[in-house]
């Protein structure tokens, strides 16, 4: 009999001391109680211990919880004795008396927790003396741990699922933060999840972030350094972390932030001490920035973040994610902004090309080797006389170096290579298109019209969320953006709308859907428009709703070749002079810094020396701001959403009068206008407010 919910809440109080479940914990510790397999996936800080923890207290017996880190299991270990819990460990870190005597407890069935590493499931003799008494449930902590696609892959997870049998049938509940939809599945998988023929329960939540507006934008290399100055110069856009993607870059860029502000590098290449006062500085507040590369961040607990930057595009979007989720801890509206243009792609193909060589390189090194040992030194030469294959040094060390990664080549530790096993290639392949899958993810994030914070969520599966537009990205909220002014379309751009319409038949979805790249040469090949410009507008369409865009790739060389299409969607069939005045186009916005330390507070004001505004202006301004503010509570969202602070000044600079007048502001289209205008006019006359 499931013990009811108030009796789990009674338990809660009094073994952990919480007057309250967590957002989800409750439903998680429900079906564990049950007995049913759960694979958990929630952000790190949720509070997902407790949802084995609570359950196994209630099912009693003795919780065996796997821990793939010793640091992570003397702290849950330290956390469950200080509250009066019966807990042993066993790992390499403690003796063997210490290990002894937890299995004599265990077996007597006097703990309520057992941690393990997983290794320990390959001593002889341990998986059959835990089976000797079966645990009340077993928990396996960094799940995403067992699947070669998650980032902290571990040989020793692999073996969990063959050990899971013997222990059953004790429910398995397995956790993890980072999990994607390929990696959950993988967990399903692999454990086994699924007992007695009951599917698991699966709970994947909380990955929406409501405070971080997201913002993505195309800055050219050479001016990232500058605009990132410049984002960051209002007070309030610190502290922050600017994450650059080379130790050299992240030298470079604190060196150059390093003039307005306190800023310090961060990256593997410091010494750990250095590392330290770097990270301790930050966190008291001594430092204003950290320039780091992905080295930063693991355990970093600072809550008043306010700003995210990338000056490059990421590797991942699990990475991503993680990295501007250190933003806003506390709760309170912060910024997360992300820099890119074509080079980065060209950069991250060049990385690939690098990183992963073409098969055929291997199997050319494969067909070269035998039981006879070869020096590695003597393989260039090698593969030019037997295979007619002229590789650079660094080349082919890398083809070998993939090739005994994979087991297709065995090298010892004298230098001498001899043949592996021919079963090298099927791995090595599928390890170099996940590689490849994951560029492509991100750079679709970039691209793409979509609200960013669905976009991550539904990366992640969250299969609670519903992924609605979270209404203050870049995305959502082009005006308010930070990092990019909107205006409406061109002449020659509305021209050019309509011809993309023509082109593509007048008939929504169906077969009128071309290459981006195609449709811009039938198109552009007279009017000079560039590919840029081009894919600009279909963006600003597509955003609008009357065109859809999808990645798409063929195959060629056996290399998957990437490309774009674009097609009609339902309303872009009907396309109309009066859609072609909805359509907003974004462009860098030069001045962000300046525009905002000149508007957004009173003291940036003053330092940054600014015009000052005239007595009137100053009114009016407080008085658009107490009204934004209104307008903002009215539709539930911060301020910023009904427009930025750069084009509130602009407004009480202009003092409009007319609907047109406010046309001519920067940051107001006319969506803005249709649903705003009369509002501000009628504040701007002084008859409201
Ligand atoms: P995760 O493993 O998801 O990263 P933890 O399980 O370590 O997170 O929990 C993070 C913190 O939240 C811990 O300090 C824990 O004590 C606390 N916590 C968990 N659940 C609750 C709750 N219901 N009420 C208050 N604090 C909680
Ligand atoms: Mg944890």
């Amino acid at each position: 009999m499931p013990p009811r919910s108030s009796s789990l809440r009674a338990l809660l109080a009094e073994r952990f001391g919480f007057r309250d479940f967590r957002a989800n914990q409750e439903a998680v510790c429900r079906a564990a109680v049950e007995g049913l397999d759960v694979l958990l996936v929630m952000p790190t800080g949720a509070g997902k211990s407790l949802c084995y923890q609570l359950p196994a207290l209630a099912r009693g017996g003795t919780a065996l919880v796997i821990s793939p880190l010793i640091a992570l299991m003397d702290d849950q270990a330290a956390k469950l004795s200080a509250l009066g819990l019966r807990v042993a460990r066993i790992h390499s870190g403690l003796g063997r008396e210490a290990a002894r005597e937890a299995c004599r407890a265990y077996l007597e069935g006097s703990l309520e927790f057992l941690f393990i590493a997983p290794e320990r499931l390959r001593v002889p003799g341990f998986p059959e003396m835990l089976a000797k008494r079966k645990p009340g449930l077993v928990a396996i902590d960094e799940a995403h741990c067992i699947s070669q696609w998650g980032h902290d892959f571990r040989p020793d997870y692999r073996m969990l699922g063959a050990h899971l049998a013997s222990l059953r049938p004790s429910p398995v509940i397995a956790l993890t933060a980072t999990a994607t939809t390929q990696v959950q599945q993988d967990i399903v998988a692999q454990l086994g999840l699924g007992f007695g023929g009951r599917e698991p329960a699966v709970f994947i939540h909380g990955f929406r972030r409501d405070n971080l507006a997201i913002e993505v934008v195309e800055v050219p290399k050479p001016r990232r350094a500058a605009f990132a100055a410049e984002l960051l110069a209002p007070p309030e856009a610190r502290p922050a972390i600017v994450y650059a993607p080379t130790r050299r870059e992240a030298e470079m860029l604190a060196t150059e932030l390093g003039r307005g502000f306190k800023a310090a590098p961060y990256h593997a290449g410091l010494d750990p001490d250095h590392r330290d006062r770097v990270q301790r500085a930050f966190l008291a507040g001594e430092l204003e920035l950290v320039v780091a590369t992905i080295a930063f961040g693991m355990g970093i607990d600072k809550a008043d973040v306010r700003t995210v930057l990338h000056t490059a595009l990421p590797a991942t979007l699990e990475g991503y994610y993680q990295e501007i989720g250190r933003a806003g801890r506390d709760g309170l509206p912060s910024r997360t902004i992300l820099m890119h243009s074509f080079a980065d792609r060209k950069q991250h193909d060049f990385f690939f090309e690098r990183d992963y060589p073409p098969v055929e390189r291997l199997d050319a090194i494969f067909r070269v080797l035998g039981d006879e040992p070869v020096h590695w030194e003597e393989l260039p030469e090698l593969l030019k006389r037997k295979q007619r294959l002229t590789l650079e040094r660094e080349e082919c060390d890398k083809a070998l170096e993939k090739l005994v990664t994979h087991g297709g080549a065995q090298l010892d530790y004298t230098g001498f290579v001899t043949r592996g096993s021919a079963r090298w290639r099927a791995p090595y392949l599928a390890q170099s298109q996940h590689r490849g899958g994951q560029m492509q993810q991100v750079i679709r994030f970039a691209e793409s019209p979509e609200c960013r914070m669905a976009q991550l969520v539904r990366h992640f599966g969250d299969t609670g969320d519903g992924c609605a537009a979270c209404g203050i990205c870049d995305a959502c909220a082009p005006l308010a953006a930070l990092t990019q002014t909107s205006r409406p379309l061109e002449e020659g751009e509305r021209r050019l709308a309509h011809a993309v319409v023509a082109a593509l038949g007048g008939t929504p979805y169906g077969g009128g859907s071309k290459s981006t790249g195609k449709l811009h040469g039938e198109l552009c090949a007279r009017n000079g428009v560039s590919r840029d410009r081009f894919e600009d507008l279909l963006a600003a369409l597509a955003s609008a709703g009357f065109v859809r865009l999808d990645e798409a790739s063929f195959e060629k060389d056996s290399r998957t070749i990437p490309y774009r299409k674009v097609s009609l969607t339902h309303e872009g069939a009907t396309f109309s002079d009066r859609d072609a005045d909805t359509v907003v186009m974004r462009e860098l916005n030069t001045s962000a810094g300046a525009a905002a330390t000149t508007s957004r507070s009173p003291k940036g004001r003053a330092q940054a020396g600014a015009a000052p505004l005239s007595a009137a202006a100053a009114a009016l301004e407080d008085k658009l701001r107490a009204w934004r503010k209104t307008a903002a509570q009215k539709l539930g969202q911060p301020a910023f959403c009904v427009f930025g602070d750069q084009t509130l000044r602009l407004i009480a600079q202009e003092q409009p009068a007319r609907e047109e007048d406010l046309l001519l502001i920067r940051g107001l289209g006319p969506a803005k206008v249709s649903k705003f205008g009369e509002e501000i006019l009628r504040v701007c006359s002084g008859s409201g407010g």
